[in-house]
């Protein structure tokens, strides 16, 4: 069996050190690759379309629309998902999942100002959580917070167990990645990406912010 991979056109390759956050385009079909490449870590990334800002991924409602299928048809849950759909009125698949070897995410929000004065256990890196690393990436684009799918973001190697207690309360844990680990998402419209490499110095970065790796590729063929 040949590996198609080798036959993939790398198109640009960086990292997002520790802390900070990127903006970047990611066409309609080519192929992005985001790697722990320095071991435990979370990246929280949004997903919005290119041309009409309003159009945005919608992580919890991926997370129903991919475990709810009249055919019976399982693309996702509460961990993975392999389907990313807008939200209403749009409700289509922006992009997939076509690797994902960890399988165990979060489809939420990220971490922000709130969070930091409600949770002061949680330490950070600097002065800024990833809603403000968004507030500052999409900027140059003419995006607010306010314009902001609230529950947009892919929490990529963030595990979080729901407990069984009265109220289901949440469980942070150390992120699912091993060095080295990765997923790749393929795009099916244009996409701007907003990416974080999260500061928290908490469990759920195994108390070390650490970079990332992305990669974007053009499929073989
Ligand atoms: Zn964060």
């Amino acid at each position: 069996m040949s590996d198609t991979r080798t036959e993939r056109k790398t198109i640009e390759e960086f990292i997002i050190p520790r802390g900070t956050g990127k903006a970047f385009h990611l066409a309609a079909g080519q192929i992005l690759r985001i790697t722990a490449h320095e071991g435990k870590q979370v990246a929280d990334v949004k997903f919005i379309n290119a041309h009409d800002h309003r159009e945005q991924f919608c992580a919890w409602w991926s997370s129903c629309l991919n475990s709810e299928r009249p055919d019976g048809l399982i693309t996702g849950g509460t961990k993975r998902i392999t389907e990313l759909f807008s939200k209403p009125p749009w409700e289509r698949v922006m992009l997939r999942v076509i690797d994902d070897k960890v399988g165990d995410h979060l489809f939420n929000g990220a971490c922000s100002p709130r969070i930091r004065e409600l949770m002061p256990e949680f330490e950070y890196l600097g002065s800024e959580t990833c809603v403000d690393l968004f507030r500052e990436v999409l900027a140059p684009y003419g995006i607010g917070l306010e314009d902001l799918e609230a529950s947009g973001t892919f929490n990529v190697f963030m595990p979080v167990r729901f407990r069984d207690d009265e109220a289901g309360t949440w469980e942070f844990l150390p992120p699912s990645c091993e060095k080295g680990d990765f997923i790749e998402f393929q795009a099916e419209i244009d996409i701007l990406v907003a990416a974080t490499s999260c500061p928290q110095v908490a469990i759920i970065n195994d108390y070390n912010p650490k970079a990332m790796m992305y990669q974007i590729f053009e499929p073989a063929g």
